[in-house]
């Protein structure tokens, strides 16, 4: 009786709260209830999916055993990236990990990564920092973390080099581009030695920043290194 009581009066208060202060869908701005939890119904469903073990596909790379993303970074999915990325629409994140949950039947993160010990989000240049006020893997890493218990290792390594977009660059570009791009904070090294290490990213493209930082790791002790990326391109 009182639980029907609280559930009714907080139902009750949900509808206001919608009528006061409306809440759009983050990929197609139309206002939502705020149940939905961020996202419409619609373009929930219009979200392309990598499904069952494709998600998991090996990467073409020796330092990495393989990687995860929750789909492919077209359309919907694309358009929810930029909004977290550029709109500082950074709950986003718990969105983006609840899906990688919800899909994987409540057990985020089976078989190839488990035993896995430390969370590592791909660092972003201290200026980027500044002007974004946030780094988008950092927070996915924190929600992954909340779920699965892994602690977030967030100053092994940083970015001394300012690099460009590099989904703005060729092939080749990408490469050269991230050379010498990340340092390793010889303080921390402890955090990563001997270490099973998950590379959080928002997108792989190429693969070429987490082959990059993946090199760097294991040059200073990690065992294996895992990916997990919100999206990737086909
Ligand atoms: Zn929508």
């Amino acid at each position: 009786m009182r639980f029907s009581f609280f559930k009714s009066f907080f139902d009750a208060a949900s509808v206001l709260a919608d009528l006061v202060f409306p809440v759009s869908c983050a990929a197609c701005d139309k206002i939502i209830s705020r149940k939905c939890f961020q996202v419409c119904d619609k373009c929930l469903e219009s979200i392309f999916y990598i499904n069952g073990s494709a998600a998991f596909d090996d990467i073409v790379c020796p330092e990495i055993c393989g990687f995860y993303s929750l789909g492919f970074y077209e359309g919907t999915l694309k358009k929810l990236i930029a909004a977290f990325k550029y709109n500082k629409k950074k709950k986003l994140a718990a969105f983006f990990v609840n899906e990688a949950v919800r899909r994987s039947g409540g057990n985020f993160l089976p078989g190839p990564v488990s035993g896995f010990d430390v969370l590592i989000p791909v660092p972003i240049h201290e200026s980027k920092l500044k002007e974004r006020g946030f780094n988008q893997s950092e927070l996915l890493a924190c929600e992954i973390s909340k779920v699965c218990g892994i602690e977030v290792c967030h100053d092994a390594v940083f970015r001394k080099k300012e690099t460009l977009e590099q989904n703005k660059l060729n092939y080749d570009e990408r490469f050269n581009n991230l050379l010498g791009a990340f340092e390793i904070n010889y303080k921390k090294v402890y955090q990563i030695k001997r270490k099973n290490v998950i590379i959080v990213d928002d997108i792989i493209t190429t693969g070429a920043t987490v082959k990059s930082l993946a090199a760097l790791l294991k040059a200073h002790g990690a065992a294996n290194i895992f990916v997990i990326s919100v999206a990737r391109t086909k």
